[in-house]
């Protein structure tokens, strides 16, 4: 056991759903699992009953891999069809990667957020070649070495090739709708820091939070800075993120994207606060002679990083450095090289 967090969740006892299979967790509520080709390499979809048919929650990524997998949920015979209405969480391509397809094959109407919608709909188009030269003026500034800056430029647009088209039409979902799923109200409750405007859905007579990336039982959701918002400071805004479900009582099984659902909400959010506490002191301890955030990465990162973790870990060490500057205790410096360098104030 590492870190401790991993101790304060109780995993629920329900069987891991196999591919194209339902599990149900509770009356009108059940999870699959979808393949990803990654080393988070699946992620869990909620089907909600309704009286004529379902609400789908999350679409896995636009693969064929991942379109059988569903035609094959939709023969299995606690599959309570037709689909009625698709909710997305957030934009990310493992979320919303075949909400076109289903949208489509349905005839039904996409929720979601409006700045998840956007963000979508407005990364999908963005060319190659003005995302390479965003993405390199970016990971440039941040010290990454010229091999990495050439797969960034090799990779196109990589949100694109991962999901379908986007529906050119949404419904809304705002914090605090209370949307009448099968019968029951499941409460929208918006949170922020992993993605701009990410869903929740809470259901207080079943006692259930569907998290999405919001709130994960052992990993720590990835907060990051990307190139379209070189100056964002996505900490903070997660941070204050976590006191909004301190609010849900604290027997809520929470239904996360990845991994296991599971019981211990309240601690789990008091882990991860403490979690991105102790990073940033780890930050602040490593910041010696000014360093380039890759110089500092490996104060969090301490084993080896391909170039598609290389992102995601520049991007959160980032996501600490801004915070740090916020809170007064790192400067940062931009030298004559177009390299910005962070020292302790
Ligand atoms: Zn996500």
């Amino acid at each position: 056991m590492s870190k401790g967090s991993i101790n304060t969740v109780a995993y629920h006892p329900a069987g891991m759903p196999e591919p194209g299979r339902l599990e149900t967790l509770a009356e009108g509520v059940h999870w699959l699992r979808m393949p990803l080709p990654f080393a988070l390499d699946h992620i869990n979809l909620w089907i909600l009953d309704e009286d004529d048919g379902c609400t789908l929650v999350d679409c896995g990524l636009a693969t064929a891999e991942t379109r059988a997998a569903w035609e094959a949920v939709f023969r299995d015979p606690a599959f309570k069809g037709p689909v009625r209405r698709v909710i997305a969480t957030h934009y990310h391509p493992d979320h919303l990667g075949l909400a076109g397809w289903l949208c489509e094959r349905w005839g039904v109407p996409l929720l979601m957020t409006q700045a998840e919608w956007l963000t979508g709909r407005m990364t999908a188009l963005d060319s190659p070649a003005s995302l390479a030269s965003k993405q390199i003026a970016f990971y440039r500034a941040a010290g990454c070495g010229e091999d990495f800056l050439g797969a960034v430029a090799a990779r196109g647009n990589a949100y694109a090739g991962r999901i379908d088209p986007i529906p050119a039409e949404f419904r809304r979902l705002r914090h605090d709708d209370i949307l009448d799923i099968g019968g029951r109200g499941w409460r929208i409750m918006v949170g922020r820091g992993h993605a701009p405007e990410h869903a929740t859905l809470y259901c207080a007579e079943l006692g259930l939070l569907i998290s999405g990336d919001q709130i994960l039982p052992r990993i720590s959701p990835n907060v990051g800075v990307w190139a379209n918002e070189p100056e964002a400071e996505p900490l903070s805004d997660f941070l204050d993120s976590l006191e909004i479900f301190k609010a849900l009582p604290a027997g809520t099984l929470v239904l996360p994207s990845h991994d296991r659902p599971f019981h211990g909400l309240h601690t789990r959010l008091d882990d991860l606060a403490a979690h991105h506490e102790t990073r940033l002191g780890d930050l602040l301890a490593a910041l010696g002679e000014p360093m380039t955030a890759m110089e500092v990465a490996p104060a969090l990162f301490r084993r080896k990083l391909d170039h598609h973790q290389t992102g995601f870990a520049v991007g959160e060490v980032l996501a600490h450095l801004h915070l740090l500057r916020t809170r007064g205790q790192v400067a940062r410096d931009l030298g004559a090289d177009g390299i910005h360098r962070y020292r302790s104030a």
